[in-house]
């Protein structure tokens, strides 16, 4: 190992970097998690998490990455053979789909290119041929990690209640959670997914299930195999700040910590944080005569830009010769994009100048690499920045 002088630029879209404050927080001895301390905390943590899902239901944590959250909203609330109406927004709408095909569920995909977010309409559109309500679920990714895309949640609530279908929504939130606006409850969502490693700020080893009562009653009658994930056991052992097996302890009071801070700041003003940032970072990309993976702005995610390759040298040599020169890690393009896109991610605990640092970085990386682009991206940034704190400060002071 060598030593680098400085911070490493984390700059992948997740996990993201862990502020101090949240390091601090885990910082301690191992406790008893059936004692008064961590329940008191624990308590303070389940109702927390709530305001950032905004939501007055219950949110289930689970000591888990992402994945095992998507396995928990399944097999809570449904049963062998449902038919689940999926919709291809990338990579990570795949691996949702490939997880629910090995529990033994019956999926569709409503096909899409890799450069917009769902449709609401073709979704409606679907649900309205399925006069005999055989469809039991829609599940859609939020903020889908591979492509930069956003879909539009409440338009896809929209677009269901419309046509009359009783299907449930579950929506895959972990790389927007604490960082663009969700509204588990307004978008009348039943099974929200989350992770502790991108928007909230902490390392990898959590994640979550927002639930409705639709959701709940769902799980009553639903019968697909599960013992760890239940959400039974838990719900009746949470209400007195326990959990049914070990939690992960310093996670929590990390969490703790972690939501304690979004509320500091303001979830207003984070949410318009994250737009800035991906506002500044798309006109640095044009500024430097590339082209941005999502195709439709009105899907452009404030969380991370993904930026499609021009000319001979490939995605990942530019990485490589990034992690070389600056210690600054990005996003490599997964499956079907690899080698063809890199991403930038632009969330958690992140800032104006951060983003300078890392836009500077992939500027002076372009360049060393020889890759064909104009000059001045930084710039363009630094404008959108200026004029974005300009404006602000005018609102504040009105
Ligand atoms: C990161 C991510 C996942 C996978 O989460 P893990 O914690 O790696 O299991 C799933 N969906 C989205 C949208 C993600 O960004």
């Amino acid at each position: 190992m060598t030593y680098h002088a400085g911070r490493h630029f984390l700059q992948i879209p997740g996990p993201t970097n862990v502020p101090d404050r949240v390091l601090r927080a885990m910082d301690m001895p191992t406790m008893d998690h059936r004692g008064p301390e961590f329940q008191a905390m624990a308590k303070r943590v389940l109702t927390g998490i709530r305001t950032i899902f905004q939501t007055e239901n219950p949110v289930i944590i689970y000591p888990a990455s992402g994945t095992g959250a998507w396995e928990a909203a399944l097999v809570n609330t449904l049963s062998p053979g449902d038919l689940v109406l999926m919709y291809e927004t990338g990579h990570f709408a795949s691996l949702w789909k490939k997880l629910a095909e090995k529990l033994g569920l019956k999926t569709e995909f409503i096909a899409g290119d890799w450069r917009h977010g769902a449709d609401s309409a073709a979704i409606g559109e679907r649900l309205k041929k399925d006069a005999g309500h055989e469809i039991k679920a829609v599940c859609v990714v939020h903020n889908e990690t591979s492509t930069g895309c956003v879909s539009q949640i409440g338009e896809v609530r929209k677009a269901i209640d419309a046509a009359g279908h009783p299907a449930l929504l579950m929506v895959d939130t972990i790389s927007s959670l604490g960082s663009l606006d969700y509204r588990h409850d307004a978008w009348g969502v039943d099974v929200t997914v989350g992770g502790s490693q991108k928007g909230l700020m902490l390392p990898p080893g959590l994640s979550f299930n927002a639930i409705s009562n639709k959701a709940i009653e769902a799980s009553k009658t639903a019968s697909l195999a599960r013992s760890y994930w239940a959400w039974d056991e838990m719900l009746a052992m949470n209400d007195k700040g326990f959990f049914p097996f070990t939690p992960a302890t310093n996670l929590l009071y990390g969490l703790d910590a972690a939501i304690e801070m979004l509320h500091e700041e303001g979830l207003a003003n984070v949410f318009a944080r994250h737009q800035r940032h991906g506002a500044a970072t798309r006109a640095a990309v044009e500024a430097w005569g590339l082209e941005v993976l999502c195709a439709e702005p009105a899907h452009h995610s404030g969380s991370l830009t993904a930026v499609l390759m021009p000319g001979e040298t490939g995605a990942d040599a530019l990485r490589k010769t990034i992690l070389e020169r600056f210690d600054m890690s990005l996003g490599a393009g997964l499956s079907k994009l690899a080698d063809k896109i890199f991403r930038i991610g632009h969330l958690g605990d992140f800032n104006d100048l951060t983003l300078i640092g890392t836009l500077g970085g992939v500027e002076m990386g372009l360049e060393a690499s020889g890759v064909p682009h104009q000059k001045g991206g930084v710039d363009a940034a630094m404008a959108v920045l200026v004029s974005a704190t300009a404006k602000e400060a005018r609102q504040a002071a009105e």
